[in-house]
């Protein structure tokens, strides 16, 4: 079915800015990003529910020419897509969350531990909004995890790098307004408000060798992604539903259907309008639940206010973005993917001695069996 939706997308969406120097598929660890490159993919593109096997909650990933790997939210499911890119794990230690919904933050856990069991030997990275009060920000999200995981993480100490193990908090201000979050190895990321729910949602836009790319959290139509998105090369947005078309596929009334599509999202005919007044290079659209007729649907509303460049971006969709050109992929991945590699650096990487149990536990192992003798390495 994936594969219709590229072709129903490819088709019915005027895309003038994609070009063909590369092939359609991409497999993991089969090519390198190059060094003016900005690869992009989908890792999650639907909704808090249903989160189905073909669309995860929301989460996307960036990997720069220099090296750097980035996400963008880490929402409910999204981590068995990023596994099946197979990626360098000691690069993926940077995530900056634009809400706490958990169809964008529902598997961080599994990025901090899974992450840490596949090569990463160093601190995760988590950067995030202030919330209006201290225990609705995300230094308050991350305090919590450690809490909820303390059993987990002791349990690994010692077996694996101590390092990779902690979780660090990076909050910054919700109201700021285009102020930078984070600045290294050349690439720049600012931060700007939403406006979603409560106070606490922002989007962020990353620039990086004369590339730019923008990520706007969940929001109501709002004035600063007018502005701070603007001419951007590669721009992502929610894309909501009408209320009359989540009525009917969610079994809500219509004063709920409305509410959630039209008062702290996105339609599509006001995403529409949003990317009329923006320009970008691409305009990608998010936050859907893709059966056929709704796409339809969507692209219809969409095209009553924009038809500029636009895909409606479906999981392990993927782009390979350049000064020159923006080419459309799709990862083609196993569905029993294999770990990938770890380095030598983490096998080196600093132990702080296993785990220990008390003398009742010590005391309940089997004199039946020996274990082998423990290498020294
Ligand atoms: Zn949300
Ligand atoms: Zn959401």
């Amino acid at each position: 079915m994936r594969l219709l939706y590229v072709i129903i997308t490819i088709i019915l969406l005027s895309a003038p800015a994609l070009a063909k120097d590369k092939p359609d598929a991409w497999y993991p660890r089969t090519e390198k990003v190059a060094a003016n490159e900005m690869f992009i993919v989908a890792l999650g593109t639907g909704m808090p529910t249903p989160i189905t096997r073909a669309q995860k909650s929301t989460a996307w990933y960036v990997e720069l020419g220099n090296g750097d790997i980035f996400l963008f939210d880490v929402g409910s499911g999204s981590s068995e897509n990023l596994f099946a890119l197979r990626p360098d794990f000691a690069r993926v230690d940077k995530a900056f969350l634009s809400h706490l919904h958990t169809d964008h933050v529902g598997d961080v856990d599994a990025l901090w531990i899974g992450g840490w069991l596949s090569g990463r030997y160093e601190p995760l990275h988590i950067y995030g909004p202030s919330g209006s009060e201290p225990e609705l920000g995300t230094e308050a999200f991350v305090d919590g995890l450690k809490k909820a995981f303390a059993w987990d993480v002791r349990g690994r100490s010692g077996a694996l790098p101590d390092a990779g193990g902690q979780l660090l908090a990076h909050e910054f201000d919700y109201k700021q307004v285009n102020d930078i979050v984070y600045q290294e190895n050349g690439v720049t990321i600012t931060s700007f408000p939403a406006v979603h729910s409560i106070d606490g949602s922002v989007s962020y836009r990353l620039e990086w060798n004369g590339l730019s790319f923008v990520f706007g959290g969940d929001s109501y139509p709002n004035k600063w992604f007018i502005k701070h998105a603007k001419d951007a090369d590669f721009v992502i947005h929610e894309c909501f539903y009408t209320a009359e078309g989540l009525a009917k596929l969610l079994g809500w009334g219509m004063r709920q259907a409305t509410y959630v599509s039209s008062y702290i999202h996105t339609p599509a005919s006001a995403f529409g309008k949003i990317m009329s007044e923006v320009k970008p290079r691409l305009a990608v659209g998010y936050h859907t639940i893709l059966e056929p007729q709704s796409l339809q649907l969507l692209i219809e509303a969409v095209r009553t206010t924009y038809d500029g460049p636009l895909i409606i971006a479906d999981d392990l969709m993927a782009w390979t973005v350049t000064k020159d050109s923006i080419i459309q992929r799709e990862v083609v991945s196993s569905e029993r993917v294999q770990p990938p590699p770890t380095s030598p650096e983490y096998m080196k990487a600093k132990r702080s001695g296993e785990a220990e149990y008390s003398d009742f536990i010590t005391d309940g192992k089997w004199e039946g069996y020996t274990p082998p003798p423990l290498p020294n390495e």
